[in-house]
């Protein structure tokens, strides 16, 4: 593993000694021949008063469903220390970005349709949306948005992410009959002159005109509305955005999604996971190539 000096990023780089701590075992010192400079390896909980495992057990059991209140009367039995509602919220919204800054980079081999849709939520009393898609063949939530508004603006940062992610796979995207889609998809994949058509087929399908469900997404959000219930009213649009990034990784590559029988990264992506323990390997490995 490549080491790099955090103060003047030389690779010039020596061990010197080690440091033994109460929450995360022995750690590696590192000094800079260059700079000088003495420092450890962030291993994405440099700091944090509590161990990796007990971080990782109250991620996985809030994104599985099980409530703030609920967790912490479990670590009181077992953890007495450093328990706080407010230490477990701070886990919950930091890393899902953490990986979240990991996992985006990824490409994702698609389908050729993706499903686009929004749901409703209420933040502080207010009005507000999550924008999502997922890939219809591997079930994997391509990308999404937690935004007080659903206008073109906001959708088309889904469907940019979409199109950056998925590359040339994708030939059709779904949505329901809410009409600020057709301009953003269209102009999102642009027309090809040559063959006088848009890159892309936007298809609607319009409940309430008969036309039936985007059944891939609408089970999507029935999981969703599921856990959701007990994240109760969100702080703000900022924690709502990386709490619902939160339920993403855990759709995509902690869950096993019962119509493929895997989780869905293992067909949409090509990293491998071999740890029991995926969100510490998954948090790990965005340290490793931050
Ligand atoms: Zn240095």
């Amino acid at each position: 593993m490549k080491v790099i000096c955090s103060k003047c990023k030389g690779n010039n780089i020596k061990k010197n000694g080690a440091r033994s701590t109460e929450n995360r075992g022995i750690i590696q010192r590192f000094k800079c021949k260059d700079c000088g400079f003495r420092f450890v390896k962030d291993d994405g909980f440099f700091r944090m008063r509590n161990s990796p495992q007990k971080i990782t057990l109250c991620l996985n059991m809030y994104f599985s469903g099980v409530s703030l209140r609920k967790i912490q009367e479990h670590l009181k039995a077992f953890y007495p220390h450093n328990s706080s509602h407010e230490a477990i919220h701070s886990w919950i919204e930091k890393y899902p970005k953490v990986i979240g800054d990991f996992t985006d980079t990824l490409p994702i081999n698609s389908g050729q349709e993706i499903q686009v849709d929004e749901m409703e939520y209420r933040t502080k009393g207010r009005q507000s949306w999550f924008i999502d898609s997922i890939d219809t063949k591997t079930r994997f939530m391509v990308s999404s948005l937690f935004s007080r508004t659903r206008a073109e603006g906001d959708l088309k940062t889904v469907v940019k992410e979409i199109r950056r992610k998925t590359g040339e796979n994708v030939k059709v995207i779904t949505t329901d009959g809410y009409n600020a889609y057709k301009g953003v998809i269209t102009r999102t994949y642009g027309y090809n002159r040559h063959k006088l058509k848009y890159n892309i087929i936007h298809r609607t399908r319009n409940a309430s005109r008969g036309e039936g469900f985007n059944y891939k997404i609408e089970r999507l959000h029935n999981n969703i509305r599921e856990r959701t219930k007990i994240f109760r009213g969100f702080k703000s649009v900022q924690s709502a955005q990386s709490i619902m990034k939160g339920y993403e990784i855990y759709h995509n590559f902690i869950r096993k999604h019962q119509a493929i029988k895997c989780c869905p990264y293992e067909l949409a992506t090509g990293l491998k996971l071999t740890e029991n323990n995926k969100w510490l390997e998954l948090i790990r490995l965005a340290k490793k190539n931050a």
